[in-house]
């Protein structure tokens, strides 16, 4: 193991309360660098790109590590889950809910899900928007091949980590009025302030891997 991201990953976790958890991105990274952070501990890895989840799910089956898929599902991949991925963190619409529970009930499973939420409202952010999602609430609710964990969320891509403070804030108290107490938001550069809001995944990539090898898509 490169040292320094077995070190990184060490001090970060000493600063997690007992409900918070790293999620290590892998997506981009190369097998290797997750077999050597999974020796360290890390069982929950992220993965983008279903084509590449599903080969490195494959090439790791021997060991024991929950897969989170956190990119953007397009519908015509969703029968592609099955039972593969611990938690779905991307659900951005009423009808990716829906197909999703869909498949998840014809195999008798449940798959816990991450509702994403566009809680800036950028144009150009995936996601629920805030009041469209209330108002579906309790339809995706009852949706019976599902289990709604929690909230997501990407804030916009800031330079300075305090500034998306009140997006995290806002998503918190939107997911608590809801009964929900999973919170997915937080990445290698605004970690910090997505903890301090009660951020219970963060969603680690380049900070505990290093640069990805291609560029991200
Ligand atoms: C790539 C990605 C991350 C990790 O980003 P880093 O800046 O590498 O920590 C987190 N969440 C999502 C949804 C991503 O696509």
């Amino acid at each position: 193991m490169d040292l320094q991201a077995a070190g990184l990953r060490s001090e970060i976790l000493k600063k997690l309360k007992s409900n918070q958890k790293i999620l290590a991105v892998s997506k981009l990274q190369p097998i290797e660098k997750i077999k050597e952070l999974h020796a360290e501990g890390q069982i929950d890895f992220g993965e983008n790109y279903m084509q590449e989840a599903l080969e490195k799910i494959e090439t790791l089956k021997d060991l024991k590590i929950n897969w989170h898929l956190i990119g953007p599902l397009q519908k015509n991949k969703v029968k592609f889950l099955k039972t593969n991925f611990a938690y779905v963190h991307s659900v951005d619409s009423i009808e990716l809910a829906e197909l999703i529970s869909k498949k998840a009930v014809e195999i008798n499973h449940k798959q816990k899900v991450f509702l994403q939420i566009n809680i800036s409202g950028e144009q150009t952010k995936a996601g629920f928007d805030e009041n469209a999602f209330v108002k579906n609430w309790d339809l995706v609710k009852a949706l019976p091949g599902l289990e709604i964990v929690g909230l997501m969320t990407m804030p916009p891509l800031e330079n300075e980590p305090e500034k998306n403070r009140i997006y995290f804030k806002k998503l918190t108290v939107l997911g608590e009025t809801l009964g929900l107490h999973e919170f997915s938001m937080g990445t290698s550069h605004d970690y910090l302030v997505a903890l301090e809001e009660g951020a219970t995944w963060i969603r680690l990539g380049t900070i505990l891997f290093g640069q990805r090898s291609k560029l991200d898509k």
